[in-house]
């Protein structure tokens, strides 16, 4: 590695480990590889997601933004495992070094690695076309994890927050004739909030989890497949985001809440008799969450519309989430 590199490292990263001495970092940033203090009677869960410019993120988009949303996004894998996330890598490659864009981009990685409470414990950093790649390490105690598999049928299905607002920002990213309503939607597209204190008071009531990434129709889809169930979601239950129907109407507004993808909410399932408990958190405020449909027998995924009818692939413009391939 060049001397330009290790300055980029001093720099703009080193320091992020600094603050977590006491967050179980025996050895961080600095050496070949970092050390790390798994507690006691916990499992070490990872994950890792890659933000490419121009794919998953506007090339131009500021430093701090694209730093907030690749750790967000998984510290929201870490939400639905729910795992308490406590430790990160970052592997960077920069295709020039924009000093004020790194600057940006180090002070928004601070910010979020704080609240959320884990620290940058290593990394690596390279030249090349602008790319994000965050690995996340969280912690879970055996058996309280939260996975895909294990919705049974009659389990209702819930999602977190709002939906729909992500999908929209990126269809109206060309749009400059609502500029703040558009400043809301981006701002839930690049600052989505990673569910991490609601995955961790689902372990003992959820039965399956997921975060919504690519949609909730394709995302709830790998719960069923995994869990081996069929889903009946009902359109009028969903948490569209707050003018959504206003800005396209309520086909489109639909649309984006089930296959618009990037909103990072949870959904996941909860059997009858661990609803009490779920409902009580959601009427204290600890969990904003709605009920959007229940398990059934068989397999596969309907959704009914207003009227309670079925709603076709075709009126979802035939999308049913976002493909990668
Ligand atoms: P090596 O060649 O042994 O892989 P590097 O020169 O790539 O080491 O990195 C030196 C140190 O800086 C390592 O501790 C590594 O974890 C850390 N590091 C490199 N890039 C980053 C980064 N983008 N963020 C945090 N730490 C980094
Ligand atoms: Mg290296």
């Amino acid at each position: 590695m060049q001397g330009r590199e290790f300055d980029i490292i001093r720099n703009y990263f080193a320091g992020l480990g600094a603050a977590a001495a006491s967050r179980g970092v025996a050895l961080g940033v600095g050496d070949d590889a970092a050390i790390l203090e798994v507690s006691p009677g916990y499992q070490l869960v990872a994950a890792v997601d890659t933000l490419v410019a121009g794919v998953h993120f506007p090339p131009q988009a500021a430093g701090d933004a694209v730093a907030r949303r690749a750790l967000r996004v998984n510290l929201s894998d870490m939400a639905a495992m729910g795992a308490r996330p406590r430790w990160f890598t970052l592997a960077l490659t920069l295709a020039d070094t924009d000093t004020a864009w790194l600057e940006a981009f180090s002070r928004g990685l601070a910010l979020d690695a704080e609240s959320y409470g884990c620290a940058l414990v290593g990394g690596d950093t390279t030249r090349g076309p602008l790319t994000v790649s965050i690995q996340i390490l969280g912690e879970v105690e055996p058996g309280r994890s939260l996975t895909r598999a294990g919705a049974e049928v009659g389990d209702l299905v819930y999602v977190t927050g709002e939906l729909g607002a992500a999908a929209a920002a990126l269809d109206y990213l060309a749009d400059t004739t609502q500029a703040e309503q558009r400043r809301a939607l981006l701002d839930r597209y690049y600052l989505p909030t990673p569910r991490v204190a609601e995955g961790l008071q689902l372990r003992d009531l959820a039965s399956a989890a997921i975060d919504i990434s690519d949609g909730l129709l394709a995302d709830v889809g790998h719960i069923a497949e995994a869990s081996r169930v069929g889903v009946r979601l009902d359109a009028r239950m969903l948490p569209l985001f707050p003018g959504l129907t206003e800005i396209s109407g309520e086909r489109q507004a639909l649309r984006w809440a089930l296959t618009g993808g990037d909103d990072y909410e949870l959904c996941f399932t909860v059997p009858s008799d661990k609803q009490p408990d779920l409902q009580r958190l959601i009427d204290s405020g600890d969990i904003g969450a709605t009920a959007v449909g229940e398990i059934v027998a068989g397999r596969g995924i309907e959704c009914l519309d207003q009227q309670g009818r079925a709603i076709t692939p075709e009126q979802l413009g035939n999308r049913t989430g976002y493909q990668h391939f």
